[in-house]
């Protein structure tokens, strides 16, 4: 799988324009190309906006890094996520969207046109501007997690849950994502290991209660993963039990699927000066819009949306993006 890094530190938001810097006008500039650029794409090639999409290291997001597609619904045999995201970039490019290789380094939102800089070296001047970049889920930074991935390891429960039913799978982490994975997984599971590496849970009072309360969830308190084994496939996972203490003990569990749910980052870094977030990073929108507070930039997909993160919200928040976007520039 190829991991991608959230792409950070590059540049310093706002102060990386230079005088001599390449200069393109355009109305509508896209960044990202996930699910949510793609359809925000669509929409806005339709109406006539001219887009300029911009991919980003990942051309294609997420589903770029997994097999099977099977819950974006038209797919009724399912779909892998490369194949997925090669038809939404031709159904972007039949409509006229300007797709180019390259990444946000920098932003200026302080006023319109809105500033962005292109692989540090050309600027973007753009009547309004669609966020799409995506979050990144966090991994432990394990080799075994690369070797295994799209064979055993995930991290996403409602994605590839179904791959699991009636095995046994484990999951990394103590806060509410992770309990709230653990609970979907028991669903299809025979037995989750949710794998938490204190004495306690980060998780809400009420989610520690469910997971408690579900019988087919045991909790492996204070472990730790050191790596994966299986022939090809995850067949189990080798913890460390007590870590640091007397007692400390390597465990060997078997399992099917290994899912980290240790959490996810936003990749609005770059935005950061100009746009409200929230503690964790994700961009806030006005409700049931795409609308961030700086009028003209809009965001959509997993980048503002801590809740859902699957390809069929990124998209339909892309539609949305695409619509604020021809609105508000037919009011200016
Ligand atoms: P992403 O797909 O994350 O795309 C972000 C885009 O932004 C990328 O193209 C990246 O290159 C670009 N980008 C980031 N930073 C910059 C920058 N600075 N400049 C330019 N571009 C930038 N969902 C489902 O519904 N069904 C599934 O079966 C499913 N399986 C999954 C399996 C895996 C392994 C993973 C990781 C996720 C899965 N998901 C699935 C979740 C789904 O992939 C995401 O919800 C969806 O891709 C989010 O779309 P997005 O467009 O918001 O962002
Ligand atoms: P989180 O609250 O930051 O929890 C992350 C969990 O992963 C913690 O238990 C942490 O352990 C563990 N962890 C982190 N790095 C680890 C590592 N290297 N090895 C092992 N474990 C590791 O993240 P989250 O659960 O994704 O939640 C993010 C936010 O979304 C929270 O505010 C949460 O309440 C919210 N959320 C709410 C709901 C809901 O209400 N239904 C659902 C999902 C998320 P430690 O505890 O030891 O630090």
């Amino acid at each position: 799988m190829a991991l991608f890094g959230k792409i950070e530190n590059l540049e310093t938001p706002g102060d990386n324009i230079k005088e001599d810097m390449e200069t393109e006008k355009v109305k509508v500039l896209i960044i990202g190309s996930g699910p949510a650029g793609y359809t925000a794409a669509i929409y806005a090639a339709r109406a006539n906006l001219s887009p300029v999409m911009y991919e980003g290291m990942q051309p294609g997001g997420q589903l770029t890094t997994t097999t099977e597609v099977e819950n974006f619904p038209g797919y009724p045999k399912g779909i892998t996520g490369p194949e997925m995201m090669t038809d939404l970039k031709e159904q972007a490019a039949r409509f006229g969207t300007d797709i180019r290789f390259g990444y946000a380094s920098g932003a200026d939102f302080s006023q319109r046109p809105f500033k962005v800089t292109v692989d540090a070296n050309k600027v973007i001047e753009a009547e309004s501007v669609i966020i799409a970049t995506g979050a990144t889920a966090k991994y432990l930074g394990l080799e075994d997690e690369q070797k295994y991935a799209g064979s055993g390891v995930s991290a996403c429960a409602t994605c590839d849950g179904f791959f699991y039913r009636g095995k046994t799978v484990g999951v990394v982490g103590g806060g509410d994502t992770a309990a709230e994975e653990a609970m979907y997984l028991a669903g299809l599971a025979e037995k989750v290991y949710l794998i938490v590496r204190r004495d306690e849970l980060r998780a809400s009072k009420v989610m520690q209660q469910r997971v408690i309360d579900t019988p087919n969830i045991e909790i492996l308190w204070k472990h730790q993963t050191l790596g994966l084994f299986g022939n090809g496939v995850v067949e189990g996972a080798t913890l460390v039990k007590n870590k640091g203490e007397e007692d400390e003990e390597e465990v060997k569990v078997e399992m099917d699927g290994f899912f980290l749910a240790i959490g996810h980052s936003p990749n609005s870094d770059i935005f950061k000066d100009y746009l409200n977030t929230d503690d964790v990073g994700y961009i806030q929108t006005e409700a049931n819009t795409s609308k961030t507070n700086v009028e003209g930039v809009f965001a959509c997909g997993d980048v503002m949306d801590n809740q859902y993160r699957q390809a069929i919200t990124a998209a339909g928040s892309g539609c949305k993006a695409a619509m604020d976007a021809e609105r508000f520039l037919s009011e200016q």
